[in-house]
Order: structure tokens, then C-alpha cells, then sequence
């Protein structure tokens, strides 16, 4: 059977064509600039890259080029859309009203758009995708696959904030946490990996990308998690501050005449990693800076590893203890300098690092980078959230 994941933004729409008879891609790539003028798509055939350039002024233009490419007599993958058996779509936000993925029906995009105040960003351009697939595939099932839902299972004192009760029961206002299908995807590999199936586990996932989250994972079950309300919580990041004291918000707004929306945008995407080191919020450029004597880049990596090991720690607390310790994503399967960093000095929990495995490349499967004999197993796990969303969509789809 095979399935098509996307995963639409405002401007963008990437997609991959998965075989889940054997789980290999079979096609994947993106379109760019939807709605804005030089709009184009780009994927990847015989090695090579291939960019088609047209307007694609909605969503739905941008659906029908991944589709009509999909079974272009030149650059096809497959003879015909019928092979398509039904389309996973990343969705942000979930709310409280799933704790899984669900079917595409009208009534549950239709319960995605009521909650879409709570990440406008992301919900409109995830549901204008699905319509936009539905508009062009009537007949194929469609899966919402949620960012949110790996962490509904997070006790009420994870996600209650200190603000007044009502705020939560009125208005919503809670962690919901994010990145979930990945800290799913890495924390059930690690358990796979160490024969934990069944058994008691207490793992740390590090999600650490160009947006980083830390997960605390409780027998496969999420119990806290570092991003908040909305993906600017927890640790920095490339360009977001992650947790700030409240008032410093309003303080900026002040200070530099900005309302509170750009205020936001501000902590959103001017800050962190880029803020800090006033370079990139790259990590490869923060750290070719740093190797150079720039202090600012050297000073944000040092927040970013000292932020992360912070949370390693309390969550240790959380979970009573700590068996494994995950990374992955861009920075957690690719910089050994973060990873070394963030585990130094954490021999007293039991966490220690082979130096030698740590420096080893990405080879795109798990690598146990833990020293001989230490206490708490360090894995490197490559993400994949387009195989998680397209394992759901044939669950929910097919039962499969
Ligand atoms: P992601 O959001 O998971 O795609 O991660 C993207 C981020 O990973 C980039 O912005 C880089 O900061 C980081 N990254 C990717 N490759 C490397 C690498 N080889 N070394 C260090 N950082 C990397």
C-alpha cells in the first residue's frame, strides 16, 4: 500500500510518497512560495534535482502539480493516483479534543479550524492542505496526524500553569507541547532497541532541530514536555527565545515601540540562537564562529547546551531516575559537540559518553554512544516523522 504525507505550511507544502509494504520513500519533495509570486516545486529524480516553476496561488494549485508530477510520464513515480491508498497530513494542533489522529471527515476539520487561535501559524495552512487534497482526491481517505496528541497523556500538575484555574477551563490555556509524533517515534525505537517492550522505562528525548523540545517518557507514555502553549516555550532555539519571565514580553514591547503580535514575532523570530549570537541560527555557523574566538556565538551554543542539560535534570527528577537518554533531530543526530557538551558533568545521574562513538558520523541508524559500563544508556536516534504519520494513517485508514 502506499501513502502520501504532507505536511503543508503558510508558503510551502512538502510531501513524501511512502511504500508501506517495505516502509521506503518513494518520492518526495516540496513546493515553495504557494501564494507568492516565483512560486515553484522541487524534488529529487535519478539523483538529480528538479524544479517546476508555476503560480500556485492556493494551496490546491500546489496539491495538484505534487499529484499530476506524481504521475508525469517523465518524471512519475507512479501510473496513476488510484496507487495513492489514502494521504496522511501533519496537523499542529489537536486541543483537547483528540489524543490520537482521526480521520479527515468535514466535522473534524471543523473542529481543527475552532482551535486554530491557538496556532494560526501553522492550523490553517495544515487544514488548507487536507481540503485542499480532499477537493482533489474525494475518494481517498484522509488522516490528521497531530503534533499535539503524543502528550495528552501529561498529568494535570505537567500542564497547568501557575495563572489563575479559569484561564484553563474558559480560555484553554495550558502545555500542550509539540514535535509529539517524533519524541513518539524516538522514545518507542529506544525501547524497541534496549528490549524495554512491556517493561518499566523512564527515558529523556531530545528533539533538537531548528526548534528543540525535551520530553520526559514514562513507560512509552509522555509525562512532561519543554515547549508550552505554543512552540516558543522551553529551551532557545534557532530563532526563539524558549521560556522568558513574562514581563520581559511587555518590557520589550515598551522599550522597542512594538504591539504585543510583534512582540511576539520578535521572540519568535529574532531570537534565540540568532539573537543571542547576532550570526545565524545555524549551528554550523555558530560553531565555525565560535572556533574563530566570536564570544556572542560561543555564548549562545553554552546557553543552548546548558538549557537542555537543565532540563535533562529535571526531568530525572520528574521521572525518579533516568534509563535512557535520546537525541535526535538536525542538532541532537548531527553536532557531537552539543551532545558532549550537554552530557558533560552528568556522570553523577549516570550519564557518560563514549567520546570516540559520540564524534562518529550520522549514518542515519540508531548509534549507541554510551561509555562502557555507565549507568544510563545515550542513544542517537535519526527522526522520522513522515513514517509516523503514514504508520497512522494506515492504522486509522485500514486498521492496519
Ligand atoms: P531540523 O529542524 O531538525 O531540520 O534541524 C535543523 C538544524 O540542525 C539546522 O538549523 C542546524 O542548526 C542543525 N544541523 C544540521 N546539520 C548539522 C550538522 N552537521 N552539524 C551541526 N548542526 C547541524
Amino acid at each position: 500500500m502506499k501513502v502520501l504525507v504532507i505536511n503543508a505550511g503558510s508558503s510551502s507544502l512538502k510531501y513524501q510518497l511512502i511504500d508501506m509494504d517495505n516502509e521506503s520513500v518513494i518520492a518526495k519533495g516540496g513546493c515553495e512560495r504557494i501564494a507568492i509570486e516565483g512560486s515553484f516545486l522541487k524534488f529529487k529524480f535519478n539523483g538529480e534535482d528538479v524544479v517546476i516553476e508555476q503560480p500556485m496561488p492556493t494551496h490546491s494549485e500546489a496539491i495538484k502539480l505534487v499529484l499530476d508530477t506524481l504521475v508525469d510520464q517523465k518524471y512519475g513515480f507512479i501510473k496513476s493516483m488510484d496507487e495513492i491508498d489514502a494521504v496522511g497530513h501533519r496537523v499542529l494542533h489537536a486541543g483537547e479534543m483528540f489524543t490520537g489522529p482521526v480521520l479527515g471527515t468535514e466535522e473534524n476539520i471543523e473542529k481543527c479550524l475552532s482551535i486554530k487561535e491557538l496556532g494560526p501559524l501553522h492550523q490553517v495552512p495544515n487544514i488548507a492542505g487536507v481540503k485542499a487534497c480532499k477537493e482533489v482526491m474525494p475518494n481517498t481517505p484522509m488522516v490528521l496526524v497531530f503534533d499535539t496528541t503524543f502528550h495528552s497523556t501529561m498529568p494535570e500538575k505537567a500542564y497547568i500553569f501557575g495563572i489563575p484555574y479559569e484561564l484553563y477551563t474558559e480560555h484553554k490555556i495550558r502545555r500542550y507541547g509539540f514535535h509529539g509524533t517524533s519524541h513518539r517515534f524516538v522514545s518507542g525505537e529506544a525501547i524497541k532497541y534496549l528490549g524495554l517492550e512491556g517493561k518499566n522505562s523512564k527515558i529523556i528525548t531530545c528533539h533538537l532541530g531548528n526548534g528543540s523540545s525535551i520530553s520526559a517518557v514514562k513507560d512509552g507514555k509522555c509525562v512532561d514536555t519543554s515547549m508550552s502553549f505554543t512552540p516558543l516555550g522551553g529551551v532557545p532555539m534557532g530563532t526563539r527565545s524558549g521560556d522568558l519571565d513574562a514581563s520581559i514580553t511587555e518590557f520589550i514591547g515598551r522599550k522597542l515601540g512594538m504591539d504585543a503580535t510583534e512582540t511576539l514575532n520578535y521572540c519568535n523570530k529574532k531570537s534565540g540562537m540568532l539573537g543571542v549570537s547576532g550570526i545565524s541560527s545555524d549551528f554550523r555557523d555558530l560553531r565555525n564562529a565560535a572556533e574563530e574566538g566570536n564570544h556572542r556565538a560561543k555564548l549562545a551554543l553554552d546557553i543552548f547546551a546548558y538549557s537542555v542539560k537543565k532540563f535533562i535534570g529535571s526531568y530525572s527528577a520528574a521521572l525518579g531516575g533516568v534509563d535512557c537518554l535520546v537525541f535526535t533531530a538536525g542538532i541532537g543526530e548531527n553536532d557531537g559537540n552539543i551532545r558532549k557538551m550537554v552530557c558533560e558533568e552528568l556522570e553523577y545521574l549516570g550519564i557518560e559518553i563514549d567520546e570516540a562513538k559520540n564524534a562518529e558520523r550520522n549514518n542515519g541508524q540508531i548509534r549507541d554512544i554510551t561509555k562502557a559500563g555507565a549507568k544510563v544508556k545515550v542513544l542517537v536516534i535519526p527522526t522520522n516523522e513522515e513514517l509516523v504519520i503514514a504508520r497512522d494513517t494506515l492504522k486509522v485508514a485500514f486498521g492496519k
